[in-house]
Protein backbone atom coordinates (compact mmCIF):
# COMPACT_ATOMS: atom_id res chain seq x y z
CA UNK A 1 0.00 0.00 0.00
CA UNK A 2 1.74 2.93 -0.71
CA UNK A 3 -0.18 6.39 -0.08
CA UNK A 4 2.51 9.09 -1.13
CA UNK A 5 4.83 11.23 0.70
CA UNK A 6 2.31 11.84 3.33
CA UNK A 7 2.63 8.71 5.42
CA UNK A 8 6.41 8.67 5.20
CA UNK A 9 6.09 9.14 9.20
CA UNK A 10 4.42 6.09 9.57
CA UNK A 11 7.37 4.44 8.41
CA UNK A 12 8.94 5.24 11.20
CA UNK A 13 6.89 3.91 14.21
CA UNK A 14 8.46 4.43 17.69
CA UNK A 15 8.80 1.99 20.22
CA UNK A 16 5.89 2.52 23.15
CA UNK A 17 3.60 4.13 20.62
CA UNK A 18 0.51 2.96 19.99
CA UNK A 19 -0.92 2.04 16.51
CA UNK A 20 -4.92 1.70 16.36
CA UNK A 21 -6.07 -0.90 13.56
CA UNK A 22 -9.95 -0.76 12.57
CA UNK A 23 -11.03 -3.96 11.27
CA UNK A 24 -14.47 -5.05 9.95
CA UNK A 25 -16.20 -8.63 11.02
CA UNK A 26 -15.13 -10.29 8.26
CA UNK A 27 -11.47 -9.46 9.34
CA UNK A 28 -10.84 -6.45 6.29
CA UNK A 29 -8.72 -3.70 6.90
CA UNK A 30 -10.73 -0.48 7.73
CA UNK A 31 -8.41 2.02 9.25
CA UNK A 32 -5.28 3.16 11.04
CA UNK A 33 -4.53 5.67 13.05
CA UNK A 34 -1.43 6.34 14.61
CA UNK A 35 0.30 9.72 17.06
CA UNK A 36 3.68 10.09 16.19
CA UNK A 37 3.92 13.21 19.03
CA UNK A 38 1.18 14.35 21.24
CA UNK A 39 0.74 17.53 18.37
CA UNK A 40 -0.19 15.08 15.31
CA UNK A 41 -2.22 12.72 14.56
CA UNK A 42 -2.60 10.18 11.39
CA UNK A 43 -5.62 8.80 10.28
CA UNK A 44 -6.13 6.42 7.36
CA UNK A 45 -9.46 5.26 6.35
CA UNK A 46 -10.75 3.22 3.65
CA UNK A 47 -13.30 4.61 0.99
CA UNK A 48 -14.57 2.13 -0.92
CA UNK A 49 -11.74 0.19 -2.35
CA UNK A 50 -8.94 2.82 -1.64
CA UNK A 51 -7.76 4.64 1.12
CA UNK A 52 -7.31 8.29 2.23
CA UNK A 53 -5.13 9.97 4.59
CA UNK A 54 -5.90 12.65 7.12
CA UNK A 55 -2.71 14.67 9.01
CA UNK A 56 -4.45 16.45 11.90
CA UNK A 57 -2.71 18.22 14.28
CA UNK A 58 -3.91 19.70 17.85
CA UNK A 59 -3.86 23.10 18.39
CA UNK A 60 -1.30 23.94 20.96
CA UNK A 61 -1.54 26.89 23.32
CA UNK A 62 1.63 28.73 24.44
CA UNK A 63 1.44 29.28 28.10
CA UNK A 64 3.84 32.37 29.55
CA UNK A 65 5.28 31.31 32.92
CA UNK A 66 7.72 33.56 34.93
CA UNK A 67 9.52 32.75 38.17
CA UNK A 68 12.07 34.36 40.31
CA UNK A 69 13.97 31.69 42.11
CA UNK A 70 15.84 32.64 45.84
CA UNK A 71 19.20 30.84 46.57
CA UNK A 72 18.81 30.43 50.37
CA UNK A 73 19.59 28.46 53.85
CA UNK A 74 16.64 26.08 52.73
CA UNK A 75 17.44 25.78 49.47
CA UNK A 76 21.28 26.63 49.03
CA UNK A 77 21.77 25.49 45.63
CA UNK A 78 19.38 25.96 41.97
CA UNK A 79 18.20 22.43 42.18
CA UNK A 80 16.47 22.58 45.15
CA UNK A 81 15.45 26.24 45.05
CA UNK A 82 14.33 25.69 41.47
CA UNK A 83 11.82 22.47 43.03
CA UNK A 84 10.54 24.63 45.42
CA UNK A 85 9.57 27.57 42.85
CA UNK A 86 7.63 24.25 41.13
CA UNK A 87 10.37 24.52 37.89
CA UNK A 88 10.61 21.20 36.39
CA UNK A 89 13.73 19.17 36.17
CA UNK A 90 13.79 20.09 32.17
CA UNK A 91 13.29 23.56 32.94
CA UNK A 92 15.90 24.13 36.04
CA UNK A 93 18.61 22.25 33.37
CA UNK A 94 17.42 24.68 30.44
CA UNK A 95 18.47 27.24 33.11
CA UNK A 96 21.58 25.96 33.79
CA UNK A 97 22.44 25.24 30.28
CA UNK A 98 21.46 29.04 29.75
CA UNK A 99 24.38 30.13 31.61
CA UNK A 100 26.99 27.50 31.48
CA UNK A 101 29.33 29.51 30.16
CA UNK A 102 29.51 32.34 32.54
CA UNK A 103 28.38 30.48 36.08
CA UNK A 104 29.96 27.36 37.67
CA UNK A 105 26.92 26.24 39.43
CA UNK A 106 28.72 24.06 42.11
CA UNK A 107 31.15 26.83 42.85
CA UNK A 108 29.72 30.11 42.28
CA UNK A 109 26.29 29.84 43.75
CA UNK A 110 25.93 32.25 46.77
CA UNK A 111 23.22 32.54 49.23
CA UNK A 112 21.28 35.54 48.37
CA UNK A 113 22.14 34.78 44.35
CA UNK A 114 18.30 35.20 42.54
CA UNK A 115 17.51 33.74 38.81
CA UNK A 116 14.61 35.44 37.20
CA UNK A 117 13.03 33.75 34.19
CA UNK A 118 10.66 33.90 31.78
CA UNK A 119 9.63 30.44 29.67
CA UNK A 120 6.87 29.23 27.48
CA UNK A 121 5.18 25.96 28.21
CA UNK A 122 3.12 24.20 25.39
CA UNK A 123 -0.73 23.07 26.07
CA UNK A 124 -2.94 21.13 24.21
CA UNK A 125 -6.76 21.74 25.91
CA UNK A 126 -5.30 21.73 29.78
CA UNK A 127 -2.89 19.92 29.28
CA UNK A 128 0.78 20.31 29.14
CA UNK A 129 2.57 18.56 25.67
CA UNK A 130 6.49 19.82 26.13
CA UNK A 131 7.94 22.09 28.27
CA UNK A 132 9.17 25.03 26.97
CA UNK A 133 12.06 27.01 26.05
CA UNK A 134 13.31 29.75 28.50
CA UNK A 135 12.81 32.93 26.32
CA UNK A 136 14.57 35.23 28.76
CA UNK A 137 16.31 34.96 32.13
CA UNK A 138 18.56 37.12 34.60
CA UNK A 139 21.16 35.57 37.22
CA UNK A 140 21.84 37.94 40.16
CA UNK A 141 24.88 37.58 42.22
CA UNK A 142 26.24 40.23 44.97
CA UNK A 143 24.98 43.35 43.01
CA UNK A 144 25.92 41.91 39.34
CA UNK A 145 23.71 40.69 36.93
CA UNK A 146 23.81 38.37 33.93
CA UNK A 147 20.62 38.67 31.37
CA UNK A 148 20.17 36.51 28.76
CA UNK A 149 17.85 36.29 25.96
CA UNK A 150 16.72 33.98 23.60
CA UNK A 151 17.04 34.76 19.81
CA UNK A 152 16.93 32.87 16.82
CA UNK A 153 19.96 33.27 15.02
CA UNK A 154 20.57 31.73 11.28
CA UNK A 155 20.63 28.39 10.72
CA UNK A 156 17.95 28.04 12.94
CA UNK A 157 20.29 27.58 16.04
CA UNK A 158 18.86 29.50 19.00
CA UNK A 159 20.90 31.26 21.34
CA UNK A 160 21.28 33.46 24.08
CA UNK A 161 22.47 37.15 24.04
CA UNK A 162 23.03 39.74 26.15
CA UNK A 163 20.69 42.93 26.17
CA UNK A 164 23.72 44.60 23.82
CA UNK A 165 23.51 41.35 21.29
CA UNK A 166 26.37 39.27 22.27
CA UNK A 167 26.72 35.60 22.50
CA UNK A 168 26.88 33.77 25.85
CA UNK A 169 28.33 30.80 24.23
CA UNK A 170 31.65 30.71 24.70
CA UNK A 171 34.77 28.56 24.12
CA UNK A 172 34.73 26.54 27.39
CA UNK A 173 31.61 25.63 29.75
CA UNK A 174 32.77 26.14 33.52
CA UNK A 175 31.71 22.93 34.78
CA UNK A 176 32.41 19.68 33.09
CA UNK A 177 29.81 17.93 34.68
CA UNK A 178 26.11 18.88 35.80
CA UNK A 179 25.71 20.79 38.75
CA UNK A 180 22.34 18.45 39.31
CA UNK A 181 24.94 15.46 39.74
CA UNK A 182 27.07 16.48 42.38
CA UNK A 183 26.37 15.21 46.05
CA UNK A 184 27.09 17.60 47.92
CA UNK A 185 28.99 21.27 48.62
CA UNK A 186 29.81 19.88 51.92
CA UNK A 187 31.40 17.05 50.21
CA UNK A 188 33.22 19.22 47.64
CA UNK A 189 34.47 21.95 50.42
CA UNK A 190 35.69 18.62 52.55
CA UNK A 191 37.73 17.54 49.91
CA UNK A 192 39.96 20.42 49.09
CA UNK A 193 41.83 21.09 52.30
CA UNK A 194 43.10 17.53 52.05
CA UNK A 195 44.00 17.62 48.57
CA UNK A 196 45.95 21.32 49.93
CA UNK A 197 47.35 19.75 52.40
CA UNK A 198 49.02 16.43 50.94
CA UNK A 199 50.06 17.86 47.07
CA UNK A 200 49.69 21.06 45.33
CA UNK A 201 46.72 20.78 43.96
CA UNK A 202 46.28 22.31 40.05
CA UNK A 203 42.74 21.42 39.42
CA UNK A 204 39.08 22.19 40.82
CA UNK A 205 37.68 18.54 42.53
CA UNK A 206 34.13 17.64 41.70
CA UNK A 207 32.39 15.08 44.51
CA UNK A 208 29.57 12.99 42.36
CA UNK A 209 28.35 9.69 42.69
CA UNK A 210 30.70 7.13 40.76
CA UNK A 211 29.83 6.94 36.79
CA UNK A 212 27.71 10.50 36.72
CA UNK A 213 28.76 11.43 32.72
CA UNK A 214 31.87 13.82 32.34
CA UNK A 215 31.23 16.14 29.51
CA UNK A 216 34.10 17.74 27.28
CA UNK A 217 34.29 21.60 28.27
CA UNK A 218 34.87 22.57 24.66
CA UNK A 219 35.77 21.39 21.24
CA UNK A 220 38.80 19.69 20.94
CA UNK A 221 40.82 16.37 19.90
CA UNK A 222 41.77 13.76 22.87
CA UNK A 223 45.51 13.27 22.86
CA UNK A 224 45.68 11.42 25.43
CA UNK A 225 43.67 8.34 27.07
CA UNK A 226 45.33 6.03 29.82
CA UNK A 227 45.83 4.72 32.93
CA UNK A 228 48.34 4.50 35.37
CA UNK A 229 48.23 4.82 39.32
CA UNK A 230 48.35 8.38 40.48
CA UNK A 231 45.76 9.62 37.99
CA UNK A 232 43.89 6.66 37.08
CA UNK A 233 41.98 6.21 34.42
CA UNK A 234 42.35 10.38 32.18
CA UNK A 235 41.93 12.05 29.63
CA UNK A 236 43.59 14.99 27.93
CA UNK A 237 42.41 17.26 25.38
CA UNK A 238 44.13 19.74 23.23
CA UNK A 239 41.81 23.14 21.89
CA UNK A 240 43.47 24.33 19.16
CA UNK A 241 47.02 25.86 19.86
CA UNK A 242 46.25 27.64 23.48
CA UNK A 243 44.42 24.98 25.87
CA UNK A 244 44.43 21.66 27.25
CA UNK A 245 42.15 20.14 29.81
CA UNK A 246 42.40 17.39 31.34
CA UNK A 247 40.17 14.88 33.26
CA UNK A 248 41.13 12.36 36.19
CA UNK A 249 40.17 9.77 38.30
CA UNK A 250 37.27 8.35 35.58
CA UNK A 251 35.68 4.97 36.27
CA UNK A 252 35.63 4.65 32.58
CA UNK A 253 35.81 6.32 29.24
CA UNK A 254 33.09 6.59 27.03
CA UNK A 255 32.53 4.62 23.95
CA UNK A 256 34.40 5.62 21.14
CA UNK A 257 36.71 8.03 23.25
CA UNK A 258 40.35 7.07 22.12
CA UNK A 259 43.52 9.00 21.93
CA UNK A 260 42.68 10.81 18.24
CA UNK A 261 38.78 11.54 18.51
CA UNK A 262 37.41 14.75 18.21
CA UNK A 263 34.87 16.15 20.69
CA UNK A 264 32.22 18.58 20.65
CA UNK A 265 31.62 20.60 23.48
CA UNK A 266 29.25 19.36 26.00
CA UNK A 267 29.61 15.34 24.44
CA UNK A 268 30.07 12.82 27.19
CA UNK A 269 33.69 11.68 27.12
CA UNK A 270 33.33 9.54 30.38
CA UNK A 271 32.44 9.11 33.89
CA UNK A 272 33.32 9.65 37.28
CA UNK A 273 34.85 7.19 39.54
CA UNK A 274 37.98 6.73 41.77
CA UNK A 275 40.31 4.87 39.94
CA UNK A 276 44.48 6.43 41.11
CA UNK A 277 45.20 7.85 44.25
CA UNK A 278 41.76 9.40 45.05
CA UNK A 279 39.84 8.19 48.21
CA UNK A 280 35.89 8.94 46.98
CA UNK A 281 34.51 9.31 43.69
CA UNK A 282 35.50 12.38 42.19
CA UNK A 283 36.60 14.27 38.97
CA UNK A 284 40.04 16.04 39.28
CA UNK A 285 39.68 18.80 36.51
CA UNK A 286 42.64 20.92 35.36
CA UNK A 287 42.47 23.71 32.71
CA UNK A 288 45.75 25.24 31.33
CA UNK A 289 46.30 27.66 28.71
CA UNK A 290 50.04 27.67 26.98
CA UNK A 291 50.70 24.69 29.32
CA UNK A 292 49.80 26.81 32.74
CA UNK A 293 47.45 25.62 35.06
CA UNK A 294 44.59 28.55 35.58
CA UNK A 295 41.46 28.28 37.40
CA UNK A 296 38.61 27.18 34.97
CA UNK A 297 36.56 29.48 36.76
CA UNK A 298 37.64 32.72 36.53
CA UNK A 299 40.08 32.11 33.33
CA UNK A 300 39.09 35.37 30.32
CA UNK A 301 37.60 33.72 27.43
CA UNK A 302 36.51 35.19 23.83
CA UNK A 303 32.98 34.91 22.73
CA UNK A 304 31.27 33.51 20.25
CA UNK A 305 29.89 35.57 17.39
CA UNK A 306 27.66 38.29 18.43
CA UNK A 307 24.21 38.81 16.49
CA UNK A 308 25.32 40.65 13.02
CA UNK A 309 24.75 44.09 13.12
CA UNK A 310 21.61 43.64 10.05
CA UNK A 311 19.59 42.05 12.61
CA UNK A 312 20.29 43.93 15.85
CA UNK A 313 17.59 46.30 15.14
CA UNK A 314 15.06 43.30 15.13
CA UNK A 315 16.64 41.86 18.38
CA UNK A 316 16.25 44.82 20.45
CA UNK A 317 12.49 45.17 19.04
CA UNK A 318 11.68 42.13 20.80
CA UNK A 319 14.04 41.69 23.54
CA UNK A 320 13.08 45.06 25.13
CA UNK A 321 9.78 43.35 26.06
CA UNK A 322 11.86 40.93 28.32
CA UNK A 323 14.11 42.88 29.29
CA UNK A 324 11.26 45.43 31.18
CA UNK A 325 9.24 42.15 32.56
CA UNK A 326 12.74 40.80 33.83
CA UNK A 327 12.90 43.91 36.00
CA UNK A 328 9.07 43.86 36.78
CA UNK A 329 9.20 40.88 38.46
CA UNK A 330 13.05 41.09 39.91
CA UNK A 331 10.87 44.68 41.09
CA UNK A 332 7.95 42.79 42.45
CA UNK A 333 10.68 40.45 44.77
CA UNK A 334 12.11 43.36 46.30
CA UNK A 335 9.22 45.30 46.99
CA UNK A 336 7.48 41.91 48.27
CA UNK A 337 11.13 41.15 50.65
CA UNK A 338 10.39 44.82 51.81
CA UNK A 339 6.97 44.21 52.77
CA UNK A 340 7.52 41.14 54.80
CA UNK A 341 10.50 42.43 56.51
CA UNK A 342 8.14 45.55 57.52
CA UNK A 343 5.71 42.81 59.32
CA UNK A 344 8.12 41.49 61.38
ZN1 LIG B 1 42.08 16.79 42.80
Amino acid sequence: MNLGPQVTDLRWILPNKVLRIKASDSGRLEGVRYSPDQLSNFLVERNNNSFEVKKTYLKAKTKITRKQVIIDKDAPNLYLAGKRTGLSDNIIMKLSYVFQWDISFVLDIRLGDTFTLIYADLYVASKKVKDGEILAAAYTSMGKNHTAIRYEGSGNRSNYYTPKGLSLRKEFIRDPVHFSHISSQFNLRRLHPIHNRVIPHRGIDYAAKHGTPVVAAGDGKITTSKQNSAKGKYLVLRHGQLYTTKYLHLSNFASNIEAGSSVVQGQVIGYVGSTGLATAPHLHYEFLVNGNHRNPRTVKQSKALPIPKSRLQDFHEKSSRFLTELSLIQGKAIYANAENNMEK
